[in-house]
Order: C-alpha cells, then structure tokens, then sequence
C-alpha cells in the first residue's frame, strides 16, 4: 500500500465515500475556521454482537486512522461472514488528523478522557495504580469539542454496550524495544496468544516503563514482557470494559512503523475480536 502520510480528513471521508460507505453524521466541529463534519460507519446493523472501532483520537497517530480506511474491505467482509455488527468512529479528532498534533486545532487537552475514578478520601484521579481500590467511578465531559459530541453519541447509542472495543492508537517516540504493544484489562491468556501472531508482523515492544503525572500524583506502570500493559486509565476502553464489555483492548503501533504493517496488525486485531465476540 502507498503510503499516505500528507491525506487529509477531507480525503479520508472520501475514501469511504469511494468505496461505497454510508457515512452517519452526528456532529460538526468548527477549528481552525474551518467546518469538520463528524462521521461514523454501522455495518450490519442487524447483527447483535457489537465490535466497536474508534481511531484518530491523537492527531500525531495518523496511520492509525489511514491504516483503518486501508483495511476496511477485509475487515467488512469478515465481520459478514461472522455476522457481527460493525460500529466505527472513523477519525475523531479531524482538525489534529490535519495538523498532525495531538490535541485538536484549538489545543484542548487530554481528549482521551471519558471518567475517573473516586478513590478513598474523594479523590478523582483518571489512571489506577496497580491494584489500587476505588470507590466509585464518574462520567466526566471531555475538555475537547469533538470528543464531547463523541460522548454524546456513544452513550446514548442504540447499541449501549458493545461485546468488543478496540480503540486504535500509535505511540510517537519513547518506544525503545519495539514497535507494537497494547493496553488490556484483563484475559492475558486470550491476547497473549494474538500477541504471537503480531509478533510475525513487527517487532513488539517489551519490558519498557512508563509514568504520567496527573496533577502531583505520579503512577508508573509497564510495557510487560509480553507488550502488554494492564492500566485502567479511564479512557473510552476502561469505560466500556466497566459498563461491561468483555473484549477491550487498545492497539498501538510506534509512528514509525510502515504503513503496511500498521495495516496487517490492525486488521489481526479486528478479525480477533470479531472472532472472539462471536465465539459460541
Ligand atoms: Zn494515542
């Protein structure tokens, strides 16, 4: 496949216009003074297993959404043939896809956000350390426009709570030991054995640690040895897994990565979790 670094929101829209994808609005956003029309896709709507798709959180990671428009054909036709209902968000955060930044055009924040977690004493913080106890979780509005109209949409769904998420990402520098992991909550067995068919395709990372900083509170967490990280982080995987959802995991591939391979190990993902919501 070409490699379509410079592609524009404008040309990704097309792109499933072109191969003959009915686009669903549900919300516009204006930046840079510019209109973005917000889309999403439902194939076999009929269906009742749910495999929800969502890309183009981070702007930076724009394989991610560009590698999704590549492989949308296969990943169409397996989710026919396993009868399983499609629900994808093709590019959330269209005005960062254009500027290749993070955060969108207006520069607000943390977009990944969709609840906290209320810890003892009260306290709301978004990333669990490791087997820490909470109390209770809140549904928090995102500081970022199109993530709110998002929110808005995915809650009140006709679809509430998908069998399976998969939240495609990319990670853009500090990835010493390879270049694919991912974020999951639970079944390492499960993933573990997907994580050997990614490993034909690229390098996957291991054994790399991390931190982030919320306010003065700093948690570490890992890269294990397998390219798995467990973090509950209260990103719209870690909500849905709450209200139930029982494949959820979060693709990630280093920015570097050739396009190609982005494509092959976001398509193994897909029809993983197509074969794993649809196991009887
Ligand atoms: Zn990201």
């Amino acid at each position: 496949m070409e490699d379509k670094k410079d592609m524009t929101y404008q040309e990704l829209v097309r792109g499933y216009r072109a191969k003959g994808y009915k686009l669903k609005y549900y919300g516009k956003v204006k930046e840079s003074r510019r209109t973005y029309r917000l889309y999403k896709i439902v194939i076999n709507p009929r269906y009742k297993k749910t495999l929800l798709i969502t890309t183009g959180f981070h702007g930076e990671e724009f394989n991610g959404p560009i590698s999704l428009l590549g492989i949308f054909d296969e990943a169409v036709a397996f989710a026919k043939t396993m009868r399983a209902r499609l629900v994808v968000y093709i590019c959330i955060n269209p005005s960062g896809f254009d500027l290749h930044q993070r955060y969108n055009a207006s520069g607000e924040k943390q977009n990944n956000d969709f609840f906290r977690y209320i810890i003892k004493g009260g306290k709301l913080v978004g990333i669990l350390r490791k087997d820490e106890p909470f109390v209770a979780t809140t549904l928090v509005a995102s500081p970022a426009k199109e993530v709110k109209l998002l929110q808005k949409d995915i809650l009140k769904h006709v679809y509430p709570v998908p069998h399976g998420v998969l939240d495609i990402h990319q990670q853009k520098g500090n990835l010493k030991t390879g270049d694919v992991f991912a974020y999951v909550l639970d079944r390492r067995p499960t993933y573990l054995k997907i994580m050997k068919k990614l490993e034909k395709i690229a390098k996957i990372a291991r054994n790399d640690p991390t931190f982030s900083w919320e306010g003065r509170r700093k948690t570490f967490y890992r890269i294990d040895a397998d390219g798995l990280i467990f973090l509950h982080d209260g990103t719209i995987t870690d909500m849905f897994y709450r209200f139930g959802s029982k494949f959820v995991v979060t693709s990630e591939t280093n920015t570097t990565l050739p396009l190609e391979q982005v494509c092959q190990i976001n398509l193994i993902w897909i029809k993983e979790l197509i074969k794993l919501i649809t196991k009887k």
